[in-house]
């Protein structure tokens, strides 16, 4: 069912809207009918199980690039109409038209060929273009409007991510009375890297007009409040992680790492379709031990990097020879950005090349599926694998990490992990960590995780699970919610945010 704002509208009622670029759903037409197919991601998979719960709205773009927009009315669709499987929530979308010009300039070029890169530390990748930061400006501001056109004062705003920094001050602008509060999912770099953009001052000042920015490390909080005092915004308390402005805005900080739903992956791996997928898995491998890389086919997950890693650890280690394989599973990403059409065909030729080099007529090293992978598959998957290869050069946090963990219902099975993932402070008790530039680090991580010990692997294995099953998503979930400006609740338990929207439709 397609509604308008105002029939939506529900001032005064507590809910939660969270406002991300993209929808959870992918609008896609087929001989001119519209189906929604779940996107892959992080945060998808963190914050779907979240709005199911609480009820709210979704706003964001849906993947639809008309060459103009006409109308920049908000489409909402309830969970009947966006059916399809994996969507049995109540919640509802909103989706915020963008044209193909807005996406090119906005999404694939400032969010994805400027933020992205150096927020990630590869600033010799960013485009840095004064259009696009025109467009990117443009296009929050749609975001903006699209929030104060329906939102009561006491809505829960919930921006996520690098997309959409300037919403925070959008929003102020136009309607005070609002309360916005962001998480930013991504690395937030040392001020040296941040500086390099020209309109970086712009940028810091937008997000603090949020009454609370979340990070997953305490890094990347150190770092913005460094930027943030370089730029001269706001006063800033260190010890307290404040910024101040006068007397009536504070935009407080706070760092909690996102996770995952454990009991959901444990229950899962447990399950017979999995416990099945699993069987035939191993039995593909015919007693070959099986290591496992899942990824968004990105730069930043250093695939590349793994495979060289694998040619030198099986140059190394002849022993392993027709021992192992390797699962490379790369989830089709942003590929009409140059860079990542680049990386998909550099890796593709690497894997042809090692391939090429030691398969033997009985035995293939890489395995490389360039596909997303159905939940109870993946799940099985992680848990077929003996190494889960986890070698992001820099990542946020990297939820693939604690998946693999939350996997593992065995108990068994070696976790390798980049020490530049967030991931890595909470995992490092168990995981090997590695450097992910150095093929050297990796091959000798692999070597140890194929010879260790059932006793090692276990132990190690118990102390990961420990973890993510403790700090789970709604351990992060009550930790967002007890930083927003007043609340102090966990917004896991249903009753405290009723779900007035349904209702409303
Ligand atoms: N994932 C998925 N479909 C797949 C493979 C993976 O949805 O076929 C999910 C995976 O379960 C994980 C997410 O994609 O939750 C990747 O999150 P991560 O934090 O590792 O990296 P991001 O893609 O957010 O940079």
């Amino acid at each position: 069912m397609e509604d308008s704002a105002d029939s939506l509208s529900a001032k005064g009622a507590k809910r939660l809207v969270v406002v991300s670029n993209r929808l959870p759903f992918k609008k896609i037409r087929q001989k001119g009918k519209v189906k929604w197919v779940r996107s892959a991601g992080g945060l998808v998979t963190a914050l779907d199980p979240v709005l199911r719960k609480t009820g709210g709205v979704w706003l964001g773009w849906g993947g639809d690039t008309p060459r103009q927009v006409h109308n920049r009315k908000v489409n909402f669709y309830d969970a009947g109409e966006a059916k399809s499987p994996g969507f049995e929530g109540n919640y509802v979308i909103g989706e915020i038209p963008l044209s193909e010009g807005e996406i090119r300039n906005y999404y694939r070029g400032f969010a994805n060929s400027v933020i992205w890169p150096l927020f990630h530390y590869f600033f010799e990748k960013c485009d840095i273009n004064a259009d696009q930061w025109k467009s990117y400006k443009e296009v929050n501001h749609i975001f903006a409007k699209a929030i104060v056109d329906f939102a009561g004062p006491d809505d829960l705003i919930w921006l996520q991510d690098y997309h959409l920094l300037l919403v925070p001050e959008y929003v102020h602008r136009m309607r005070p009375d609002l309360k916005t509060h962001l998480f930013i999912h991504i690395p937030f770099p040392h001020h040296e890297i941040l500086s390099v953009l020209p309109w970086h001052v712009e940028i810091m000042a937008g997000v603090t007009y949020a009454a609370s920015v979340g990070f997953h490390d305490k890094q990347y909080l150190a770092n913005f409040l460094i930027s943030v005092q370089r730029a001269g915004i706001g006063k800033t308390d260190r010890s307290n992680s404040l910024i101040r402005f006068g007397e009536d805005r504070i935009c407080r900080l706070y760092a909690h790492g996102i996770s995952i739903d454990f009991d959901h992956f444990n229950a899962v791996s447990r399950s017979d379709e999995a416990r099945k997928h699993t069987h035939r898995l191993r039995k593909r491998c015919a007693g070959k031990k099986m290591v496992l890389g899942v990824d968004r086919l990105d730069y930043s997950k250093g695939i590349k990097e793994r495979l060289y890693a694998i040619e030198h650890c099986l140059e190394e280690h002849p022993e392993l020879l027709e021992k192992v394989v390797f699962y490379q599973i790369a989830v089709p990403s942003r590929q009409n950005v140059k860079e990542y059409r680049a990386i998909r065909s550099d890796i593709e030729s690497l894997i042809g090349r090692i391939n090429g080099r030691f398969s033997t007529t009985a035995w293939t090293p890489i395995h490389y599926f360039f596909r997303t992978v159905p939940f109870a598959q993946l799940v099985a998957t992680y848990r077929a694998a003996d190494v889960g290869l986890v070698t992001p050069l820099r990542d946020g946090m990297n939820l693939v990490a604690k998946e693999y963990v939350a996997s593992h219902s065995d108990e068994d099975g070696v976790l390798i992990l980049s020490r530049f993932a967030g991931a890595a402070r909470e995992l490092k008790t168990g995981a090997l960590l590695v450097n992910p530039y150095s093929a050297e680090e990796i091959s000798n991580a692999l070597y140890r995780a194929l010879t260790m010990s059932p006793k090692d692997r276990r132990h190690r294995m118990r102390r990961m699970r420990r973890v993510v099953e403790k700090n789970d998503i709604d351990n992060w979930l009550t930790a967002c919610w007890s930083s927003f400006h007043g609340e102090n609740t966990s917004i896991h338990k249903k009753k405290q945010i009723p779900n007035t929207v349904g209702a409303g439709l």
